[in-house]
Parts: C-alpha cells; sequence; structure tokens
C-alpha cells in the first residue's frame, strides 16, 4: 500500500460518521418577478427531488435571493429546472465540502478570557457557560429550567431580573434551528453584556428594573450537538423516525399557528417536516407551557426567536402571503425599525424591517405563535448576519462579538420603546385571518 494511499484511508476512518458535504452545491437563485418566485416554490415541492433540496434562505422579496444546497445526484436536474424557466441563479458555493471549517472548539471554556465570546462553543460549553455566569452575577442572574429535548436534555434559560422581580418577561429564543450557530453565540453575547452594564449603563438598568429577561442560548439543543458531532448542516431535532428513516421535526414549523399550512411539509425526510400534529415536540411544547404560565403570572411583553441568515428584523403574520396586518401592525413597525436603526448605527450592518410573510410563509412557525397564542405584543423573528456572501451558516468566528454587539443596541433600542409603551398587551386576536 503507497503511503498516500494509507493516509488517505487513515483520513476517511478518522472521518467516518460525519456526514460529508463533498459534492453538494449552493445555488443562489434570484426571483425578479412574481412568477419566479412560484417557480421557486415549485422548485421546492418537485416530487422527484423537491425533499433533498435544502433552503439555506428562502427570497423575503423580490431580488432577494434563494440559497438552496443541491445534493450532486440532482444537480443536473435542478440546473435544467431553472434553465428551462429562464430562472437568474448562480453557483454561490461549488463545494459544500470546503467551506465547512475544521469544529476544534478550541476556544475553550474559560468565560473571562476575552476570546471566549468571540467563538463558537459545543452544548457542553454553553451548559457549563451557564452554570458560570449564573454564578458570577448573583442576585441578577439565575437558570431556569425552561423546557426539555427529544433526547431528554434540559432547555435553560438565563434570568436577568433586578430588584424588583416579578416584572413582565421579555424572552430571547437562540437556537431553534441547529445549524444557525451564530444565533447562540449572539445569545451568550447580549447575556454577558447586559450583566456587565447593569448598573454601570443607565438606560441598561432601567430596562432591567422594568422587565425579567430570559435568554435562552439553545432551544434545540440534541440538533444543536449533533451539528458538532455529525452533521454540521443539521437543522431540525432529533426526533427517531416512526416510519421511513429520517429523523427530526423542523421546530419552527412546529407551534400551533396555521399548523401543517404553507411553506411546511408532511414528509419525513424534508427540511421543513411539521410533526405529527401542532407541539409534539418536547421542546416547542415545553416552551409553550412555560410562556404561557408567565404570561399569565407577569405578562409576556416581547419574544424574539433569533435565526440565520439575511439580516431581516420581521414580525407577523409568517403563516401567509397576502395576509391583512396585525392589530398590533403600527407599533410592532416601529420597534422593529427602531431596532434596526440602533444595529446599524453601530456598523453600518443594514437590516431589512418587514411583516414575516412578505414573500414566503411559513406556517406553524415561532413568531405567530408568540404572538397569537402566547400573547406577545412585540414578537419577532430576526434572522442575523450574514446577507449576501458566501459563508451562509459558516460565518467567521472574528464576526461573532461583532454581531453580538450589533444586535445588543439593537434590542437595547427596542426595549427601552417597548418598556416606554403605555398599552403593551397584544390587540386580540380571536380568529386568524
Ligand atoms: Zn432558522
Amino acid at each position: 500500500m503507497k503511503f498516500s494511499v494509507a493516509v488517505t484511508l487513515l483520513f476517511a476512518a478518522l472521518c467516518a460518521g460525519k456526514k460529508s458535504y463533498d459534492g453538494y452545491s449552493v445555488y443562489r437563485i434570484t426571483p425578479r418577478t412574481e412568477r419566479a418566485g412560484n417557480f421557486i416554490q415549485e422548485l421546492s415541492e418537485n416530487v422527484n427531488f423537491g425533499q433533498s433540496l435544502d433552503f439555506w434562505h428562502e427570497s423575503r422579496n423580490l431580488g432577494d435571493p434563494t440559497d438552496v444546497m443541491v445534493p450532486p445526484r440532482y444537480k443536473a436536474l435542478v440546473e435544467d429546472f431553472l434553465r428551462r424557466r429562464h430562472m437568474e441563479f448562480s453557483l454561490l458555493v461549488e463545494n459544500v465540502e470546503d467551506v465547512i471549517y475544521p469544529q476544534a472548539g478550541g476556544c475553550g471554556t474559560d468565560s473571562t478570557d476575552p476570546a471566549f465570546y468571540n467563538c463558537y462553543h459545543t452544548m457542553d460549553e454553553i451548559e457549563s457557560w451557564m452554570d458560570g455566569i449564573v454564578a458570577s452575577y448573583p442576585g441578577i442572574a439565575s437558570k431556569e429550567a425552561v423546557s426539555a429535548t427529544f433526547e431528554g436534555r434540559t432547555v435553560s434559560a438565563i434570568k436577568i431580573s433586578g430588584p424588583n422581580a416579578n416584572r413582565p418577561a421579555v424572552i430571547f429564543q437562540g437556537g431553534i434551528h441547529a445549524r444557525e450557530w451564530i444565533s447562540p453565540a449572539t445569545m451568550m453575547n447580549i447575556a454577558k453584556m447586559l450583566l456587565d452594564d447593569h448598573g454601570v449603563d443607565t438606560e441598561v438598568t432601567a430596562i432591567i428594573e422594568h422587565y425579567d429577561i430570559y435568554i435562552i442560548p439553545v432551544l434545540n439543543q440534541d440538533g444543536y450537538a449533533y451539528t458538532w458531532t455529525d452533521d454540521r448542516m443539521w437543522r431540525k431535532n432529533r426526533r427517531t423516525p416512526s416510519s421511513g428513516r429520517c429523523y427530526g421535526v423542523d421546530l419552527n414549523r412546529n407551534w400551533d399557528v396555521d399548523f401543517g399550512g404553507d411553506g411546511t411539509s408532511t414528509l419525513g425526510c424534508s427540511e421543513v417536516y411539521h410533526g405529527v400534529a401542532a407541539l409534539s415536540e418536547p421542546e416547542t411544547s415545553g416552551i409553550d407551557a412555560w410562556s404561557r404560565a408567565l404570561q399569565a403570572s407577569t405578562g409576556v411583553e416581547v419574544f424574539i426567536d433569533f435565526h440565520s441568515y439575511g439580516q431581516y428584523w420581521m414580525w407577523p403574520w409568517g403563516y401567509k402571503v397576502g395576509l391583512p396586518h396585525t392589530p398590533d401592525h403600527n407599533d410592532q413597525m416601529t420597534g422593529g425599525e427602531t431596532a434596526a436603526a440602533a444595529l446599524g448605527n453601530v456598523y453600518g450592518t443594514q437590516y431589512t424591517v418587514q411583516r414575516s410573510a412578505s414573500m414566503y410563509a411559513a406556517a406553524g412557525a415561532t413568531e405567530d405563535w408568540a404572538y397569537h397564542s402566547l400573547g406577545a405584543k412585540y414578537s419577532y423573528i430576526v434572522e442575523l448576519r450574514p446577507t449576501s456572501d458566501a459563508v451562509g451558516f459558516q460565518l467567521p468566528e472574528n464576526k461573532i462579538e461583532p454581531t453580538g454587539i450589533e444586535t445588543y443596541e439593537g434590542v437595547k433600542a427596542l426595549l427601552k420603546y417597548t418598556s416606554a409603551d403605555e398599552n403593551p398587551i397584544a390587540e386580540k386576536v380571536a380568529v386568524l385571518p
């Protein structure tokens, strides 16, 4: 056996078990007309290959590109589909395996090291960070169990609460989609900055005295752990299949507003498989029960679900395109604009502020549940960095802290605005439009 062959075999053996994306490509399709938008929808529903496509980003407006990852065996078919319809498309990533960074988890567990907040962490590291930060800020930070996962992990939030406890709740939820690593990293940065600034910055102190803030770094813990060990591009939770071969439910299609509607799939192998019933998953049903109890006791006024990527700040409705505005549209929009303006002031990062289902609908998603079912007036879905470069979910580590800092400024401005709202209770929508 030649040395090079031996090395190759050894390397293959070491890598065995980890999903390879060798030969997978990401296509960027830019819809310029409504008709082109419909073709993208048809692509996702194609009976031959729709289930095998993985949409990294869906067009939110005309001109906003859709990025879709295609396995090698379907590339010719997809290209043919696009060419026949004269769609504008390009190859964004030729070989996805080439852009997946080595994931050494090499920035350690010492949260007093400034580098700690500028790298991605494993699930275990995030858990021990939570214990550590809560211990470092006694009297203001505590850890609270808020949900559970399919594999039996406990989902926790950091609760930040001033001397007047039992104030109206603000909930920041990170990591519902496993591969969107910037979301948990941003939750960690925001928690750290809020705690550091309490008692130092008068605005932050006022916000923390007005609200109880709950920060959930990672909701989909099973999926997140799996992205480190087995498959960097994993999105769903890790429910075992009852039939068929595919694991996982898309938790952001499993909530109870228009469950099973547009932008979801009944097929277990789809990346947007909605599960057997609304709130069928322990992750979503746990958050539903916990936050409803909170709503009944202190009220929940703000709920933000953090995703990546695309740089969007959005509010309901998300389940169908073309619906009338929510009864709280104007205040929700002003809140989003306030947040995006403050965010943009830091480094010039541009966010698009709009209703969620402007062009692309997702039924059973968090923002509609948090608004309609939970009753949080200021319910948002935020798509963090990046926007239109080639890195997708692999936002480089040197962008983690800047993303944290600007998003922190965004949520601070939002909470300053919402805490001045004299009528922060959601207008009731008895029947969905
Ligand atoms: Zn997402």
